[in-house]
């Protein structure tokens, strides 16, 4: 049996979790609620995460426009998605909620900006 240890980011409380593991089978402890235990599975099996970044902008006093995707990407994709990011170069005005990347790798996700310029 492995033993992992992680903290749950899945509300402020950041429980402490154990994870005992024989590959297949996991026992949890140390979370508080039931999504404890179904983050620390899906952090060990396939963990995701909303990626912040930014995207180039041309003809604006800001240089650079703040995004995020509006929902959890497979962590594994993330430099892949920055690589797509890296690509785009827009003009303002943009308003903050946009869609700047539509269904990025299609992960059913979208890149929204973080802020109007
Ligand atoms: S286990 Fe439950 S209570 Fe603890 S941090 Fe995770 S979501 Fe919050």
């Amino acid at each position: 049996m492995d033993k992992k240890e992680m903290t749950c980011i899945v509300c402020p409380m950041g429980c402490c979790l154990e994870i005992e593991t024989d590959g297949s089978h996991y026992k949890i402890t140390g979370n508080r609620c039931k999504r404890g235990e179904e983050y620390a599975v899906r952090e060990l099996i396939s963990p995701m995460r909303v990626l912040t970044s930014t995207v180039r902008l041309k003809n604006s006093y800001i240089r650079k426009l703040p995004v995020r995707t509006n929902g959890a990407i497979p962590k594994s994709l993330m430099f892949d998605c920055i690589d797509v990011l890296k690509t785009i170069e827009l003009e303002p005005p943009v308003k903050i909620g946009d869609v700047i990347v539509k269904n990025i790798l299609n992960t059913g996700v979208n890149v929204i900006s973080s802020r109007s310029i």
